[in-house]
């Protein structure tokens, strides 16, 4: 039992002294059931400039008068830190910019987790972070420009700026270097060093500040038909065999409600079923100890000639790709709210 447990047990609404009003203000009782909450909302108390009656301790209550207009603000950010304890899944789309089929996976499930919820227990137990456009810029240079550029938008990389972009998903601080480009042209150029590139900054930001409760990290991409893990190097993370067996679960579920003209998902580790690879965005949040990260390749699209036309897809295809992959991140949700490293303690 993590929670602190708030509730007001005075609610002064007249004036007690002559010269004293009170109106609205409430005496909260508040349980916190370690140190760390407890210095939480010490830090919170002295912030607002609280009267504290009692500073709450694991081994009593804290006692607190609040202000009236400064009640909600007090009421949700002890509710907020109530709230520490969900684990975290992370899912994204378009760190390559031309994968466009990617970007309804997530915007799908922003709708499945805000506005069509039919899944409640996964909203109400699970913090979801959902960055559907990880490459702004080059997003929309694949809009304007060139449909099929993959890279983002980064200039000083050759003195004349005449390859300009860096592909974000050989950027990240983990084997940074070892299987990617250092010529600047090259599509596969992994950048100046290590998290060189703001985009790649902002995930390493938001992956740290959450570490200690991310549990899944879901990077989405095109195409293969494939769920893909670490490492790079062809080493297997310690927790290899749950990673692969959450894997297989996703895209059985994936599999079970797929267009019958696409391939069944294979699983594998990156390095041994597609090839070294290095810098990549999951590998570096597996090696920070998040239990699950997967890249998950989206299916290609097979035209009236059937042949494979890779990131480019039916428009029909968009929707049916957002509804099939969240069948699978629902499993793996599932999986995390059974299985989190909360669990375990
Ligand atoms: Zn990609």
């Amino acid at each position: 039992m993590f929670k602190i447990v708030l509730f007001f047990v005075l609610y002064f609404s007249f004036s007690i002294a002559k010269h004293e009003h009170y109106d609205g203000y409430v005496v909260y009782q508040i349980t916190v059931t370690d140190k760390q909450q407890a210095e939480r909302v010490y830090t919170l108390e002295n912030e607002l400039l609280l009267d504290v009656w009692l500073y709450a301790a694991p081994t009593i209550p804290g006692l607190v008068l609040v202000p009236g207009p400064m009640r909600e603000r007090f009421q949700s950010e002890v509710a907020a830190i109530g709230d520490t304890n969900k684990p975290v899944i992370m899912l994204q789309s378009l760190l390559h910019a031309r994968e466009w089929v990617t970007l309804p996976v997530t915007l799908y499930a922003i709708e499945k987790l805000v506005i069509d919820i039919t899944d409640k227990n996964l909203v109400d137990n699970i913090d979801w972070i959902i960055l559907p456009i990880a490459n702004p810029d080059g997003y929309e240079f694949s809009h304007e420009h060139l449909r099929f550029w993959r890279k983002n938008r980064s200039t000083g990389h050759t003195i004349t700026n005449l390859c300009v972009g860096v592909d974000l998903n050989r950027n990240f601080g983990y084997n940074f270097g070892l299987w990617s480009s250092d010529i600047a042209c090259s599509e596969a150029y992994h950048g100046k060093g290590p998290f060189s590139e703001p985009e790649s900054q902002a995930v390493r930001s938001i992956v740290l500040e959450h570490s200690n409760r991310l549990e899944l990290y879901f990077d989405v991409h095109s195409h293969g038909s494939i769920i893909l893990y670490g490492y790079g190097d062809g080493i297997l993370p310690p927790n290899g065999l749950t990673i692969h067996l959450v894997a297989v679960r996703i895209a059985q579920a994936i599999d079970a409600v797929k267009w019958p003209s696409k391939p069944n998902y294979s699983v594998g580790n990156i390095a041994l079923t597609f090839a070294n690879v290095s810098g990549t965005a999951m590998d570096y949040v597996q090696g920070i100890g998040v239990p699950l990260s997967y890249i998950h390749e989206m299916p290609a699209h097979r035209n009236e000639n059937n042949s494979l036309t890779g990131t480019l897809v039916d428009p029909d295809y968009i929707e049916q790709a957002g509804y099939e992959t969240w069948e699978g991140i629902k499993v793996g949700a599932r999986w995390v709210l059974e299985n989190s490293r909360r669990n375990k303690h």
